[in-house]
């Protein structure tokens, strides 16, 4: 039996069990469809095979828990299912209506809109296939619900109609919506993530492209977190970063996006700000925000953060280059001490550009060899006697010109190429080292720079040692000279590293001594040998009576550690001759000898060979 029936009267969808309906019975059966048919029967039995077909058909448009609507080339509704009824209402209300007038769709049923107006809908008539994923749909009078959508036109006697096929995905609603949400938001304090708010800041660029009003990033990083997380544990890391998020936001405008897009690392996005100055007042609340203690079972933790401002323009269109400007920005804010606000200007534009550059240029020059290291003697102050070479790294860059170790050290440091520089400077100073010694038949002091990362990575106690044999280098003839910042940022780790170092036999010499935090009472802590009091102790000496106050304190105090202490930066004899007054043994300077080659090195260490030079030589290495 066909269980299709024709029934324009059906009231009451409840009551609609396996049937469809047509407007009335003058609008013929789905003829087959001159796309995707069946194989068209044929011969006498045509008409019963074509019925059962139909049947077969008809039944499943009725069984099926999916939504079907036919509409013809008007748009209006010839066919539905009971599905389609339970969803928009008694299958009456259905026939004869125009579709756009059944799918209206909105966030809320006051602003609902046709999904597909009649223009839209004449459109996708003409296409294969339309489709629409997760719509809210709020038919008139019922529960509004979330679907998708699959329009599929059709010819059938030279006219075009369509079936929609429309599946509720009311039931897959929560986890659809908890996807959704894990994709866009920080599982932790609940903000949006990084995808969302690069997703956001492209849409207001685009908008500002056309309304001039630009959008503004707020780059907040915490400073010091990594040592509340080594303190207070991970837990209570935790808990500061949904605190410091809760604190943010309440700082912002509801419209603002606040993101999470790393550890301790917030991003406030402000879009269309009427006036630039109003962003470094909202992160000067968030500063102010932060200031406050917070509260961890009565202990009061403070924690402070710097802030980083990136005023969109016309001349930026990528998002991500606005993020790393303000990223940069923020970077600035805790080089210049912390717990400030910076804002990005053209100036730290062409710095980081250099930076980039140089980054590559550095990589390169390492992985050409292109580096060369000079030496500059250092010499008793009684006699002129020469102990010791200290390795001086350069950089000489077709584009660049002479880069200053200052400003490629740090950048090393920052892009860990310091590892590579640093193996590299160490295996040239000790290759000539030893062809001074093997040239002038006595061992000649080696001074190395070597920083902070460098000395904390694990394997240079092995790899020093490796190029120590490598290169026939007696230990006790080597002092490397670290700054004071190596031991101060991890003192316990850098007692172990140093009592490593000197079981090797060579000597630690802290370099630029009196700049940093220094304190004997505190370096009396660490495994040393040598003080190297730094220039700015040392220039115009001879008429500063203060000056040579504190160099005789430091003199005396090193005397009872048993230190010795090398002036540097030495640049005229009123400044040697005080020196040498105040009791310092060693000193090195333009006065004396300014860096060279290492031939001329060869030279001077070939001229030197005094009996004298070779006791000083002993001392200074005792
Ligand atoms: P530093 O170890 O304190 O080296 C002394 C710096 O003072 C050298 O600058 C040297 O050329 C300069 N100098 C020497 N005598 C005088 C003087 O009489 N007056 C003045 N005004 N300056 C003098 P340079 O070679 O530019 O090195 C700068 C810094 O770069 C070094 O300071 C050191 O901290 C770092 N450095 C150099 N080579 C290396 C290296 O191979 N590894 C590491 N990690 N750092 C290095
Ligand atoms: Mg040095
Ligand atoms: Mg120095």
């Amino acid at each position: 039996m066909n269980n299709f029936n024709i029934d324009p009267g059906l009231g009451d969808d409840v009551d609609q069990t396996a049937e469809m309906a047509r407007p009335d019975q003058s609008v013929s059966r789905p003829s087959e469809p001159s796309t995707n048919s069946l194989p068209a029967p044929s011969g006498p039995a045509t008409s019963a095979i074509l019925q059962r077909q139909l049947d077969g058909l008809m039944a499943v448009f009725g069984a099926v828990s999916t939504a079907l609507l036919v509409v013809d080339d008007h748009g209006i509704v010839v066919m539905a299912n009971p599905e389609a009824a339970r969803l928009f209402g008694p299958m009456h209300t259905l026939l004869h209506v125009s579709l756009a007038n059944l799918l209206l769709t909105g966030a809320t049923a006051a602003d609902a809109v046709p999904l597909l107006d009649d223009d839209a809908l004449s459109m996708v008539m003409q296409q294969k296939r339309w489709k629409a994923d997760n719509v809210r749909i709020h038919p008139v009078g019922r529960p509004d619900f979330p679907a998708d959508f699959t329009l599929i036109p059709y010819d059938t006697e030279g006219r075009r109609n369509a079936v929609v096929v429309i599946t509720d995905n009311t039931d897959r609603e929560p986890a659809r919506a908890q996807l959704e949400w894990q994709a866009t938001h920080d599982p932790l304090t609940g903000l949006s993530n990084r995808a969302i708010l690069l997703d956001r800041l492209e849409h207001a660029l685009l908008l500002a492209a056309r309304s001039g009003l630009w959008p503004t990033l707020i780059f907040l990083d915490l400073d010091r977190f990594k040592s509340v997380n080594d303190q207070l544990g991970h837990s209570t890391g935790d808990r500061l970063l949904v605190e410091a998020a809760e604190r943010i936001k309440r700082s912002v405008r509801a419209a603002d996006t606040v993101a999470r897009i790393g550890g301790d690392e917030f991003v406030v996005l402000c879009e269309a700000l009427e006036r630039t100055d109003i962003a470094h007042q909202v992160a000067a609340r968030i500063l102010l925000a932060m200031e406050e203690p917070y509260d961890f079972n009565g202990e009061g933790v403070h924690i402070s953060a710097s802030i980083g401002i990136m005023q969109g323009d016309a001349s930026m269109s990528a998002a991500e280059d606005l993020l790393r400007n303000a990223d940069l920005a923020m970077y600035r804010a805790k080089e210049n001490g912390r717990n400030r606000i910076e804002t990005f200007d053209t100036v730290m534009h062409g710095e980081i550009r250099r930076r980039i550059d140089m980054e590559r240029a550095l990589r390169e020059a390492l992985d050409n060899d292109e580096l060369s290291v000079v030496y500059q003697p250092i010499f008793t102050t009684a006699h002129g006697a020469l102990v010791a070479f200290e390795a001086l790294v350069r950089w000489e860059h077709p584009t660049f010109g002479k880069v200053s170790p200052l400003e490629f050290i740090p950048l090393a440091e920052e892009t860990g190429l310091i590892a590579a520089l640093g193996e590299r400077v160490l295996d040239i100073a000790c290759r000539d080292a030893a062809s001074w010694r093997d040239a002038a038949a006595y061992t000649i002091g080696l001074h190395v720079n070597v920083s902070g990362r460098q000395v904390s990575a694990s394997n240079f106690v092995s790899y020093l040692s490796r190029v120590l044999r490598h290169h026939h280098i007696d230990p006790s003839s080597l002092t490397l000279e670290l700054q004071e910042s190596v031991l101060l940022d991890n003192p316990e780790r850098a007692v172990a590293r140093l009592v490593a170092l000197r079981e090797l036999g060579l000597r630690i010499a802290i370099d630029d001594f009196g700049v940093g935090y220094s304190s004997l009472a505190y370096l009396r802590r660490f495994p040393l040998d040598v003080l190297k009091v730094d220039r700015q102790f040392v220039a115009g000496i001879a008429q500063s009576p203060q000056g040579q106050q504190v160099l005789q304190a430091i003199v005396d105090l090193a005397a009872g550690l048993d230190y010795s202490v090398i002036a540097e930066g030495v640049e005229t004899t009123e400044e040697l001759t005080s020196l040498c007054n105040l009791g310092f043994e060693y000193a090195q300077g333009y006065l004396l000898a300014a860096p060279m080659s290492p031939a001329e090195a060869l030279l001077l260490a070939a001229a030197s060979i005094v009996p004298e030079s070779a006791e000083h030589a002993d001392a200074v290495q005792r």
